[in-house]
């Protein structure tokens, strides 16, 4: 296969407390660490065992979003990424934009194998990937957890309420991760050095003449609730007892 495309979303690092605006408007995003979207990472990193394996000759990482986002498309690059590409956009963009924008570089770079997180951990969405598959109108394995390449056929291993569910695909198609693919490499320094001389195309959104208006109304975002503070029991007599005095034992 000649190439591989990885597509990888900024989103706030998962470590960070999210915090909700004030006025329920969105939540807090400025001056807070920001990463590779996890899921993305394991994506990546398939990418790149393929590649190492022989199986693909480029990796490109594509990510729609502000100029700052090729911060995280350096870290791709210094995790092994070939080259990559920025759609340079400040808006916030629901699923069904950024598949079609997908499409549009799908269309110009004709990868054998599209590569996503099965959800950003900001929007929790689960569907770019799919709906990247129907406009492409081209296969989807998503929830991966093994990838196998056998010529002009991907096999997929799911993760699926029942167990594991192993599924063919025809390539070209739309992969998925999930948590269990891979672990991904670290990023070592004269990686980050050798990063800096390859490419980013930064591409303007409005070049691609795709329809980007929403097409949701988020109506408001809630803090959860509180959780009560839990209590320490030494012995099971104790638990039993705690549980009895609450009702939630007989
Ligand atoms: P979602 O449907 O929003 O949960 O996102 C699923 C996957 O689509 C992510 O894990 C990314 O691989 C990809 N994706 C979503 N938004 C973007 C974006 N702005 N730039 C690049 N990839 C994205």
């Amino acid at each position: 296969m000649q190439k591989i495309i990885v597509c990888l979303k900024r989103v706030v690092d998962y470590n960070v407390r999210i915090r909700v605006k004030p006025d329920g408007s969105g939540v807090v995003t400025e001056g807070l660490k920001m990463s590779i979207n996890p899921f993305d990472e394991i994506a990546l990193e398939e990418a790149l065992r393929l590649r190492e394996k022989g199986q693909a000759q480029e990796v490109v990482a594509v990510s729609i979003g502000p100029e700052d986002a090729q911060q995280q498309l350096r870290t791709a690059l210094a995790m092994g990424a070939d080259r990559a590409i920025l759609v340079q956009t400040s808006a916030e963009l629901e699923p069904l934009a950024a598949a079609r924008i997908l499409h549009q570089i799908v269309i110009r770079e004709q990868p054998g194998l599209v590569l996503l997180g099965k959800q950003a951990i900001d929007d929790d969405c689960n569907q770019t990937g799919q709906m990247l598959a129907a406009l492409w109108d081209r296969p989807q394995a998503t929830f991966a957890s093994k990838l196998e390449l056998n010529g002009t056929v991907a096999t997929v291993t799911r993760e699926v309420d029942a167990g594991l569910e192993v599924i063919e695909v025809d390539l070209p198609a739309v992969v998925t991760s999930d948590l269990r693919l891979n672990e991904p490499r670290y990023v070592k320094l004269p990686d980050i050095m050798k990063a800096k001389k390859k490419t980013i195309d930064v591409v303007a959104i409005d070049s691609l003449g795709v329809d980007v208006a929403p097409v949701l109304r988020v109506t408001r975002y809630d803090t959860p609730p509180v959780r009560s503070k839990g209590g320490m029991v030494k012995t099971v007599d104790e638990l039993v007892t705690a549980l009895r005095d609450r009702g939630l034992l007989a």
